[in-house]
């Protein structure tokens, strides 16, 4: 399931960065704080012990995350989630099976 790994990757990496344009002020890239936890996040992907592809991240309910990351992303995922629906491409793969 490599490809739903490359997509949940893209999904995460876009939804950090939507978070920190919108509330770190960065034109382009991710800051220090957003790029350490977009690291983060990939690894836990690539780690991750249900990577049929039919659980995401957001929905699982393995809290592979230290409390930390994980407070910082579901700040992430409270800010960008709702936007994701005006992201044409990422809303079209984020709500297609
Ligand atoms: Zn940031």
């Amino acid at each position: 399931m490599a490809g739903d790994r490359v997509r949940e990757r893209r999904t995460v990496e876009t939804m950090i960065g939507m978070y920190c344009r919108g509330n770190h002020g960065t034109s382009a890239g991710l800051c220090a704080e957003c790029a350490e936890l977009r690291d983060y996040a990939f690894s836990r992907i690539e780690t991750c012990p249900r990577r049929d592809g039919r659980v995401r991240c957001t929905g699982c309910g393995v809290h592979c995350y230290n409390p930390v990351m994980r407070g910082r992303i579901i700040a992430v995922m409270r800010y960008s989630g709702p936007r994701m629906v005006l992201h044409p491409i990422m809303a079209a793969r984020h709500f297609l099976p």
